[in-house]
């Protein structure tokens, strides 16, 4: 199938002592093959709840997952490992959890090893390989991983990822950490490898620039809920949730065409609220400035506007405010 991955209204809940807390609340998406999906938001939004629900590192409360027309909810944990392969992560620290001695011919020959794909000799060909892919080489075989700066260690984890020869890799803030020089070269090695090998990727950030940069289609999420949905480009340069619309005048415009245009930077207004304690009705309502009455009791519904765009918000009810009473 043309859609590579697929989710239907994901829920995640985590109950704690006092209270439940939605993580994740009704988010769809579907990433085509060899497109880039981004999924923009501050922190506490979901968005590496869903990463992790997507790879099944955690499972849905309710929802579906579809992966190359598979229905991950259903399939037996040796499916799921064989699966796994075709799937990979990389984080915004890849080597943070792995031993800082390790060699790099282990940090991108384990999964080889783990999935039995290469050992021996033929591992290191291929460790090799992978290297090279990611602008490293044969001579940082040996060399220990805290030896590399941010930048080499993001191509080792990019490396570590690419082994099992997967088609979606799901990118969780996998540039964060890194100044902008080396953000870009990092972005444009994801690009590259993107054309190369036909990946998908889910690409997860805070960064506005960095989400529109990279994503075919961009999903902002508020809270667990997608708020706002479209083409990258159209998104944020015409946002039309109020929550996207903060977002973007938050952000200093990376525009050369542009240069002469005074640009006003808003701070971003209030608080995230907390996913523990969501505001009632529409989440975003205390932060709103085009905020009405039935913001405050009524959940918005998904409203389709033009160029194929969804928006979350009363404001785009054909019915208009008095259909909420
Ligand atoms: Fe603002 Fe109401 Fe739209 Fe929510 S539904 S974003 S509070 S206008
Ligand atoms: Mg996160």
């Amino acid at each position: 199938p043309a859609v590579l991955f697929e989710a239907r209204d994901l829920v995640k809940r985590f109950r704690t002592r006092r209270h439940t807390v939605h993580a994740v609340n009704g988010v769809s998406l579907s990433i085509p093959r060899g497109r880039t999906v981004g999924l923009v938001g501050e922190s506490g939004s979901g968005k590496s709840t869903v990463a992790r629900l997507a790879l099944r590192l955690l499972d849905p409360t309710s929802g579906e997952l579809r992966f190359d027309g598979i229905d991950l909810l259903r399939v037996s944990r040796r499916e799921m490992r064989a699966l796994r392969r075709r799937m990979q992560i990389v984080f915004q620290n890849p080597l943070g959890s792995l031993n800082p001695r390790m060699r790099v011919l282990n940090v991108v020959g384990e999964p080889l090893t783990v999935h039995r794909i290469a050992k021996g000799r033929q591992q290191v060909d291929r460790v090799v390989e992978l290297l090279e892919k990611v602008g490293l080489g044969a001579a940082d075989l040996y060399k220990f991983s805290h030896q590399f700066s941010g930048g080499q260690a993001q191509r080792i984890g990019i490396a570590r990822a690419l082994a099992t020869d997967p088609d979606l890799i799901v990118c969780d803030e996998a540039v964060s950490a890194l100044d902008v020089s080396v953000q870009a070269q990092v972005l444009n090695l994801l690009k590259r490898l993107q054309a190369e090998l036909g990946l998908s990727y889910l690409f997860i950030a805070h960064d506005l620039n960095v989400v529109r940069y990279m994503a075919d289609e961009v999903c902002v999420m508020y809270l667990g809920r997608i708020v706002e949905r479209g083409d990258g480009d159209t998104l944020f340069t015409d946002p039309r949730h109020p929550y996207t619309q903060m977002l973007v005048s938050a952000v200093p415009e990376f525009a050369p065409e542009r240069e002469g245009e005074r640009r006003h930077r808003v701070a971003p207004r209030g608080e995230p609220a907390s996913p523990s304690n969501p505001p009632s009705g529409c989440h975003f309502h205390p932060r709103c400035p085009k905020a009405m009455a039935r913001c405050r009791t009524e959940a918005p519904k998904v409203h389709r506007i033009e160029d194929g765009r969804t928006v979350a918000c009363h404001l785009y009810d054909p019915a208009g405010e008095a259909s909420g009473k």
